[in-house]
């Protein structure tokens, strides 16, 4: 186990030092526990384990990929109660295997992780927090997640608002939207999911649409209980239904992102608008004009039928201003609410400006990431040895379950980690002439892809329009590049005396 060196020091010397209790950070802890290596920490600053799953609580939260796939392959779940689990039943399974893996000791709860530096004379990196707790660790894994910090858009005025604001991300279940007027800002994933549930609820809903996103009907229902038996008693039978369903969505890559098959795919979703959506101006307003996939496609059956109500107004004109009790749109229309709500998403691309990490040489991650966030196989910098990322730059997905991605990389990150655990390596730097060529090349399939040639703006691009997010391919071309780590694409120092 870690030691604490001292009450007064505040220090805490261990082996690995794991950022976040997400699928990330949760899916290392139990990886070391499965490898027989019990000296790690895990910080986290929230109070409670679980990442996006402990977060979003806004009603209607749930996985947009079957929970038969949005799981850790070694921890299947008979017990799903639907096909697409709700954040609640999300957020137990995490907890389950906190539990089952007995890796809750390590967790340090309330910590939040500021920055590191890279001790090149004792291979050690040295983690600072906000409380001013200090770790030292051989080795640095990131599990801070992709889609974490929420987003807020700058409206002009909105400190003057009188009524109630917060996002999605950091649902107010104390606000009663019973008989509001409220405005929704965006209609992204989140926001598609939490409409159709509050639109019941509120007098008025106001929903500002910057650019509607391609949706299809979700094929969600209760698993049978009878099924949720059969998988529980014969487990092969649940592993051979996650497998066909792997390869469902792998093929769901191929239907929306070939040319041809991307133009059936569309012509399938505006003829759902089509059937969905009543009011012809609606119908219009809601019917993107750019490409399929070049924003994350959205799977509802309850968000068309939603903008039918009466009570329900879609916005396109744009928001102008925000006053004391209203939203004024760019045509000079004033919408009275008495709350706000931000459907706006997260910070993505710029999700690690806040953290101070210095690698060798005091050059800064800010600094080698200038023109864009780039790692090997989303993992490792170069300059920065023995640091890990899980889901870190372009190993997103639009197509398929990202935890089939996070556990490619734990496997793959905890080869690098036994060696340096077991004071065999003292350190891993990835050569950067192999993070270049691995850059370029994807870099290139991302080129003329959808989610840069499809006429969109989304959040899979940074600043300069450069897609720092998605794997441009299949997954298990993915998996197939991380199942073993080629001791050739790093500098390894070994331990002394090896
Ligand atoms: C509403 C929603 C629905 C989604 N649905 C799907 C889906 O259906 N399918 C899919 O593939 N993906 C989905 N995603 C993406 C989802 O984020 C990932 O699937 C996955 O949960 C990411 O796990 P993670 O552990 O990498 O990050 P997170 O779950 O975000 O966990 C990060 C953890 O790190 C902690 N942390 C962050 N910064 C610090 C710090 N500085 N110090 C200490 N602790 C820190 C956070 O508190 C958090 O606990 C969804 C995302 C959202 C927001």
């Amino acid at each position: 186990m870690a030691q604490r060196q001292s009450k007064d020091q505040r220090s805490y010397r261990t082996s690995v030092v794991i950022v976040g209790t997400g699928f990330s950070g949760l899916g290392m802890a139990i990886k070391l526990k499965q490898a027989g290596i019990e000296d790690f920490i895990v910080l986290e600053k929230a109070a409670d384990l679980g990442g996006t799953w402990r977060d979003n609580t806004y009603p209607g939260c749930a996985c947009d990929v079957p929970s038969l796939m949005y799981s850790f392959s070694f921890e299947q779940n008979p017990n799903w109660s639907r096909m697409f689990a709700r954040q609640g039943e999300i957020s137990d399974y995490l907890q389950h295997c906190a539990d089952k893996y007995r890796v809750r000791d390590h967790i340090h709860y309330g910590v939040e992780f500021t920055g590191a530096e890279y001790d090149e004379a004792t291979q050690t990196w040295r983690v600072s927090t906000a409380d001013g707790t200090e770790y030292v660790g051989k080795a640095l894994v990131s599990g801070v997640g992709a889609l974490h910090i929420p987003s807020y858009p700058e409206l002009p005025g909105v400190q003057d608002f009188e009524g109630e604001v917060f996002h999605s991300a950091e649902w107010n279940h104390d606000f009663d939207l019973a008989g509001k007027r409220v405005a929704v800002i965006g209609t992204g994933a989140s926001a598609i999911q939490f409409v159709p549930q509050i639109a019941k609820k509120v007098a008025k809903l106001h929903l500002f649409q910057r650019t509607p996103p391609w949706i299809q009907p979700k094929p969600d229902r209760p698993v049978p209980e009878a099924l949720q038996r059969l998988f529980r008693r014969v487990p092969l039978v649940q592993r051979a239904a996650r497998a066909a369903l792997y390869w469902t969505l792998e093929a769901r890559y191929f239907a929306v992102f070939n040319k041809h098959l991307g133009k059936l795919s569309e012509h399938l979703s505006k003829r759902y608008i089509r059937k969905a959506v009543k009011d012809p101006e609606v119908r219009a307003a809601v019917t993107p004009d750019y490409s399929m996939g070049c924003k994350r496609i959205l799977l509802s059956s309850d968000y068309y039928p939603a903008l039918n109500r009466s009570n329900v107004d879609l916005v396109t004109s744009g928001v102008a201003e925000v006053r004391k009790n209203s939203v004024v749109t760019g045509d000079g229309q004033e919408h009275p609410v008495d709350a706000i709500i931000y459907g706006t998403g997260f910070h993505v691309t710029d999700a690690f400006d806040h953290l101070t990490i210095v690698g060798r040489d005091g050059r800064k991650l800010q600094d080698a990431w200038r023109n864009g966030m780039e790692a090997y196989l989303g993992v490792a910098v170069s300059g920065f040895p023995n640091l890990f990322f899980l889901l870190g730059p372009n190993t997103g997905l639009g197509h398929n379950s990202v935890v089939f991605m996070i556990e490619s990389q734990l496997n793959y990150v905890l080869s690098a980690l036994r060696g340096i655990c077991r004071g065999k390596v003292a350190q891993l730097d990835v050569r950067q002439s192999v993070q270049d060529d691995f850059n370029s090349e994807i870099q290139s399939e991302l080129g003329d892809a959808v989610w840069s040639a499809g006429g969109c703006r989304s959040w899979y691009l940074d600043e300069n329009g450069v897609n720092r997010t998605i794997w441009p391919g299949f997954t298990w071309k993915y998996w197939l590049r991380t199942r073993k780590l080629d001791p050739a694409d790093f500098e390894i120092t070994a331990a002394r005396g090896r």
